[in-house]
């Protein structure tokens, strides 16, 4: 039988030519509400792998905050480069699964549009960030957005959920977070607050839908990012 083992995952990243991928043992020190919401999609799972691409820096390079009436956005580019890097890790993605269950385990991909969301509270049925974090790709910034070492907040993601024997990836042990404050001060919507005590971010995640809502691209927060800048 295959071994899965860090060398396969590594071989793994290099052959579907991904930036970042990490598992998350859905055990004891894996985030609650992660377990739970991987119990419910797949009962039994007993690990995520969480697959990254880098959003490059040329594009996130052009966004802006707002845009006269008529003017053609270059920040929209943003968007045919996500097409690009969604159509790279849905491959991607199900290509691993494939794989998984050629070998007689159970693989349910989670692709990186598309998630079923809760309209009426905005949480998807299962959270890719937060998932990542118990992968060791990234911490969680001041924007609410994951934070990579290499990347910052630049990255794309999918995940997949499978009772496939892997072993746990390293988590870093310090935030990648620069604590700059630089997300909030620039976010147009006022969407991003300096969090209470116990807190480490803050967002209305309703105002900045709302904001990007009339047409901006925005993602503001993830240009002025200090962290895995290049
Ligand atoms: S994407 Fe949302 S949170 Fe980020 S800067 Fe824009 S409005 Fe603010
Ligand atoms: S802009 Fe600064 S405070 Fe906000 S997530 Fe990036 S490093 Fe952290």
């Amino acid at each position: 039988m295959q071994r899965f083992d860090q060398r396969f995952l590594q071989d793994m990243k290099q052959r579907l030519e991904l930036e970042l991928l990490g598992v998350a043992q859905l055990g004891e020190s894996t985030a609650v509400k992660v377990k739970q919401d991987a119990e419910t999609l797949l009962p039994g799972a007993t690990a995520v792998i969480v697959l990254g691409k880098e959003i490059y820096q040329e594009v996130v390079s052009l966004l802006k905050p707002s845009k006269e009436a008529g003017e053609a956005e270059a920040g929209a580019l943003l968007n045919p480069h996500y097409t690009y890097l969604n159509g790279r890790l849905t491959k991607a993605i199900y290509d691993m699964a494939k794989l998984f269950r050629n070998q007689g385990f159970r693989a349910l991909p989670l692709p990186p549009s598309g998630i079923p969301t809760d309209q009426r509270t905005l949480v998807s049925i299962f959270s890719y960030k937060h998932a990542a974090v118990s992968a060791g790709l990234g911490t969680i910034g001041r924007s609410g957005l994951l934070i990579t070492r290499k990347f910052g907040p630049r990255v794309r993601l999918c995940a997949l959920l499978t009772d496939a024997p892997l072993e746990q990836s390293p988590v870093p042990q310090e935030s990648y977070c620069k604590d700059c404050h630089a997300c909030i001060r620039v976010c147009p919507a006022h969407a991003l607050e300096t969090p209470n005590d116990g807190e480490f971010y803050s967002i209305n995640k309703f105002a900045c839908r709302s904001y990007r809502g009339v047409g901006f691209t925005c993602s503001m927060c993830m240009k002025v990012c200090q962290s895995g800048q290049n």
